[in-house]
Parts: structure tokens; C-alpha cells; sequence
């Protein structure tokens, strides 16, 4: 990276040779990979969020236990980099994680990179199977029936609406129904979450249609 940011490469437009100096700056990878890559406590630990200082509450779910991060007022301060920096030198030093920060990531050298804001949130893990898959438990879970939020009497009306979506030629997955989008994403090959997610992108503004019928 030293190389192609001092130097850059060589490229050909047309009768001309142009010279491009190339920077990492941005690091998208799975959730479970990020702290391998960043040598940081994992999203499940205490200081477990890449962005910021909140250590996280470990609360009993199911067998086992898991952390939660509540919300809270002050926000937890924002991780920065040279902080960053610092709590990871401290930590090669003391053998002992600082404040999440378990060593001295490679990825400190890269020129240009910020360790905090160059890693984004996970689209699979964080919005598809966390915050898409919640909303779809809660409004089509039958164990939330009593609750107002419930809309599982409602799917004829959903699937109807959903499959009658004719999206753009641009998209080319199909609609498919609730009942189709409901199968455990975990399960799913990375391939066809992102067809589910294309039917469930559609879901809220139905869903709200509905509501105010
Ligand atoms: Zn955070």
C-alpha cells in the first residue's frame, strides 16, 4: 500500500497514460471478521462497538447470556482514532485488552485509514438479519398477537399487495411472499438473503398502508 500510495499505477485512457495513487480507506467485511482484522474484543464482549466507549450490559437470554447495548443519555463518547491507537499500544504492553482494544491491528499503518470510521456497520448481520428480522418477528410472530403492533391477521392483504409489486427491470430478483421472506435468514445462503431483503424492502411502506386503512 506504501508502494501504490507513493507511486500509484499506471493506467491507459485512451492515447493517454495516466498515473493513480490508490488509498484504503474504507474496510466493509462481516461482523465477526472485524474485530479479527481491528485485534479488538468482538460485538458480543464488553466494549464490544467499534464506534464508541459504551462497555454493554450482559444480560441472560435463552441458555446463555448476550450483550446489549441500552440506550443511554449522555451518549457514550465516540471512539477516535489516535485513541484508538493509544488503548492498543497500552494493551501490547500490558498483555491485557484496553478498553476493547486487544493489540496493534496492522490496519494502524495503512496510510489514510481511519481505524473507527473506515469500518462500516455489516449490512447482513446488523440491518438484515438484526433489525429487518426483528421488525418481521414482531409484526408476524404469533406469540405477539395480543400486542397492538401485531399485524399477522393482515398477511392475505400483505402477500397480495407484495406480490403485485412490479419492480424496475434493474431488480432482478422476484417478489415473494411473507411467508417465503420468514424462513430463518441464518439459513440462508448470503446470495439469497439479499432476494429476501429486495421482497422485505417493500414490507414497511405496505405495512404502514395498512395500518391506516
Ligand atoms: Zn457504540
Amino acid at each position: 500500500m506504501e508502494v501504490l500510495k507513493e507511486n500509484g499505477l499506471q493506467w491507459i485512457d485512451g492515447d493517454q497514460i495516466r498515473t493513480s495513487r490508490v488509498f484504503a480507506i474504507v474496510s466493509a467485511c462481516d461482523a465477526v471478521a472485524r474485530p479479527m482484522l481491528k485485534d479488538s474484543t468482538q460485538f458480543n464482549g464488553k466494549y464490544g462497538c467499534d464506534w464508541c466507549l459504551h462497555p454493554g450490559e450482559r444480560v441472560a437470554k435463552g441458555n446463555g447470556f448476550v450483550n446489549i447495548y441500552p440506550h443511554e443519555e449522555p451518549l457514550a463518547e465516540t471512539r477516535h482514532p489516535q485513541q484508538w491507537e493509544d488503548d492498543a499500544i497500552q494493551a501490547s504492553q500490558d498483555g491485557s485488552s484496553v478498553r476493547g482494544v486487544k493489540g496493534v491491528s496492522p490496519l494502524l499503518f495503512l496510510p489514510f485509514f481511519n481505524i473507527i470510521s473506515g469500518f462500516v456497520p455489516e449490512y447482513m448481520h446488523a440491518v438484515l438479519l438484526g433489525v429487518v428480522r426483528q421488525f418481521m418477528t414482531l409484526w408476524f410472530d404469533s406469540s405477539y398477537h395480543c400486542k397492538p403492533w401485531y399485524i399477522g391477521t393482515r398477511k392475505d392483504i400483505l402477500n397480495s399487495r407484495l406480490l403485485s409489486i412490479r419492480p424496475p427491470k434493474e431488480i432482478t430478483q422476484v417478489m415473494e411472499s411473507l411467508e417465503t421472506v420468514a424462513i430463518p435468514l441464518s439459513l440462508l445462503k448470503a446470495k439469497c438473503v439479499f432476494i429476501k431483503i429486495r421482497a422485505k424492502q417493500y414490507v414497511i411502506p405496505i405495512v404502514n398502508t395498512v395500518e391506516t386503512d
